[in-house]
């Protein structure tokens, strides 16, 4: 069980001697908590192939409006009041214990910057590389706006010149090196202009961190910012599209 107050980053760090981590990690990490992620059903890099919140919490300890303590578990049969409360911004009761979903540090981690001169290329790459049946652990986008204002602030090592790049890391046991070579072949193949793997741990670090500080290099640049996070859905297969716009016509008043 954690308490809602624990920050996100002091979790991991403390779960990490054990060999286990909690996989929703939010940019936000360093300064936010895991009530809040709760609250807000919170995703992060890893995301893509770990899932969001939802998927790892357990049960829960909630005070209800009226100060009734309710305990909600996953585990037992009946309705899922955990998933109930999870996203529900504190509207539904206040969080006060959380059991989490915890997963085995994997054995590998290899981590990728891929540069681009277009972002059309470096989306088509990330597509290919869905199709493919390859699931990276994270999968991350930046345009060439984002891409300077990282490099001029966090020095992380991003190219100056690029159009795009693509954060791309794999983990797991030995099966990641044969991952690597499509992943580099898929770029190689959208043209991609530079392929880099972070030799180790140190530039892996790096690289994250400016992935991590796109938000306050962007805020360097104006007064105000402000952040959307906008979700596109995939294309569906041969069929699905026209089927699912029709759904949608109908529901029109
Ligand atoms: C720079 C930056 C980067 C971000 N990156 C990501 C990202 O990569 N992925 C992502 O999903 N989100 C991201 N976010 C948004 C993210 O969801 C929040 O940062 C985080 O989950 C909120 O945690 P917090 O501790 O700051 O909560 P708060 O902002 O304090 O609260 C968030 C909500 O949760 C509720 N809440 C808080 N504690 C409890 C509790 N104990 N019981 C019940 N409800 C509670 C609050 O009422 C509120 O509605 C980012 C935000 C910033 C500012």
């Amino acid at each position: 069980m954690v308490q809602p107050g624990v920050p996100n980053l002091v979790l991991q760090k403390a779960l990490q001697p054990y060999g286990l981590t909690y996989a929703p990690d939010p940019a936000s990490q360093k300064a936010c908590t895991i009530g809040g992620n709760i609250g807000t059903n919170a995703g992060g890099p890893h995301c893509l192939k770990y899932g969001v919140t939802s998927q790892h919490v357990v049960a829960l300890e909630v005070v209800m409006p009226d100060g009734d303590i309710v305990e909600t578990d996953l585990r037992f049969a009946g309705y899922d009041l955990t998933g109930f409360f999870v996203g529900s911004e504190g509207t539904l009761g206040i969080v006060t214990k959380a059991a989490l979903n915890l997963i085995v540090l994997p054995q590998r981690v290899s981590t990728m910057l891929v540069s681009y001169l277009t972002l059309e290329s470096a989306i088509q790459s990330v597509t290919d590389i869905i199709t493919a049946g390859i699931i990276p652990s994270t999968l991350e986008a930046m345009d060439e706006k984002t891409v300077r204002a990282v490099e001029s602030f966090v020095h992380a090592g991003y190219p100056m010149d690029a159009g795009a790049v693509l954060l791309i890391e794999v983990d797991g046991g030995r099966e990641i090196e044969e991952q690597i070579a499509a992943i580099k072949k898929i770029c190689e193949t959208n043209k991609s202009l530079e392929f880099r793997l972070a030799k180790d741990d140190a530039e892996r670090d790096k690289l994250w961190e400016g992935r991590r500080g796109s938000y306050p290099s962007m805020a360097r640049l104006a007064p105000n910012v402000l952040v959307e996070d906008g979700a596109v859905p995939r294309k569906p297969p041969a069929g699905g599209p026209e089927k699912n716009s029709r759904r949608r016509r109908r529901l029109r008043p």
